[in-house]
C-alpha cells in the first residue's frame, strides 16, 4: 500500500520565532541535514550548515509551487533524512494563530538527479499533497479556538482551529463529509490502539474506495483534502464517474486554485499518466 507520511502537527508558541527559526525543535522528525530562515520566500544564508544544499532545494520547490502563501507565511525551511520512505516532508503550521509555518523534506526521498519516474512522481505528489495543506489550514481559513472538542455551531473543527465559514475546508467538509461518515471516521481516529486503529482504518477505505481517492486520505478530513487537491492538480477529469471524482473536481469552482493548478502543472518535470486509476493499484 502505498502511503505518504505528514508530520504530526506542531503546535509551538512561537514569540520571538524569527530568533528560534534556525533552532531543531523537539521531537523533529529523522537527522537534521539544515535549517534555515525564511523570510518573504527568500532563504537566509546562516553559518551553521550547507547553504548550498540548502539553496538548491529551496530553488526548486520555489520553481514548483506557487509563491504568494509561501511568501506571507513559510518562515522555516528544514532539510532532514530519516532514509527512503518513512517521513517524506510535511508543511506544517508553526503557531497558533497559524501565521508561520515551517516546510520540510527529506533529501532522500527528493534526490533531484534521480531519473526514475516512479520515484519523481512520489516526490512531486508529496510537494503538492503538503502544499495542500498550506491552502486549506493557513490563517485565513481557520479560525485558532481553545475548544478542544467540536462545536457543530462552530462548525469543522481542525487541528488548526475552526474552519471559516466559506473557507476550502468548510465549503469541502459540507460537500463530502456529511454527519454519518464523520461520525464513523471520528469513532476510528478516537481508538487509542495504533495497531487496531490502522486496521479499522483500512476497512473504512475499502468500505468506501468510490469517495477516496487514496487510502491515506482516509487518515482524516484534512488528508482527505490534500490528497483530493493533488489529484486535482495531476489528473484531468471532466466528468466524474464517482465520488472521489467528485473530489477532484471540487477545487475547480475556485479560480485561484485552478491558476496554481495551471503554474504547478507548467513546472512539473513529468505528469502522469490515469494517476488516479493507477494510484492504489501502483505499490
Ligand atoms: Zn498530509
Amino acid at each position: 500500500m502505498k502511503k505518504i507520511y505528514c508530520f504530526t502537527l506542531l503546535f509551538l508558541l512561537s514569540i520571538n520565532f524569527s530568533l528560534q527559526a534556525q533552532k531543531e525543535l523537539d521531537d523533529e522528525v529523522g537527522e537534521t541535514i539544515g535549517i534555515w530562515t525564511i523570510n518573504n520566500g527568500g532563504l537566509i544564508t546562516n553559518n551553521k550548515y550547507n547553504n548550498k544544499e540548502g539553496k538548491k532545494y529551496w530553488d526548486y520547490l520555489m520553481s514548483v509551487l506557487p509563491h504568494e502563501l509561501i511568501n506571507k507565511y513559510v518562515v522555516r525551511f528544514r532539510l532532514y533524512t530519516d532514509g527512503i520512505q518513512d517521513d517524506l516532508g510535511g508543511f506544517n503550521s508553526l503557531s497558533e494563530s497559524n501565521k508561520e509555518w515551517t516546510i520540510e523534506f527529506d533529501i532522500a526521498d527528493m534526490d533531484l538527479k534521480n531519473e526514475n519516474p516512479d520515484y519523481i512522481e512520489d516526490y512531486q505528489h508529496t510537494l503538492i499533497h503538503e502544499f495542500g495543506h498550506l491552502i486549506s489550514l493557513n490563517a485565513s481559513q481557520m479560525q485558532p479556538t481553545e475548544d478542544e472538542y467540536q462545536d457543530d455551531s462552530k462548525g469543522y473543527l481542525t487541528s488548526e482551529g475552526y474552519a471559516i465559514k466559506g473557507s476550502y475546508m468548510d465549503k469541502y467538509i459540507k460537500a463530502f463529509w456529511g454527519d454519518d461518515i464523520l461520525f464513523e471516521w471520528d469513532k476510528i481516529a478516537a481508538i487509542k490502539n495504533e495497531n487496531k486503529r490502522v486496521r479499522k482504518l483500512q476497512n473504512f477505505y475499502y468500505e468506501y474506495d468510490n469517495e477516496f481517492v487514496s487510502d491515506y486520505a482516509c487518515e482524516s478530513p484534512e488528508e482527505d483534502f490534500a490528497e483530493s487537491w493533488t489529484f486535482f492538480v495531476l489528473c484531468d477529469i471532466s466528468e466524474p464517474k464517482n465520488i472521489k471524482e467528485d473530489k477532484v473536481i471540487f477545487f475547480h469552482q475556485f479560480p485561484e486554485l485552478v491558476e496554481y493548478r495551471k503554474k504547478i502543472r507548467s513546472k512539473l518535470k513529468m505528469i502522469p499518466n490515469n494517476y488516479l486509476e493507477r494510484y492504489m493499484a501502483k505499490e
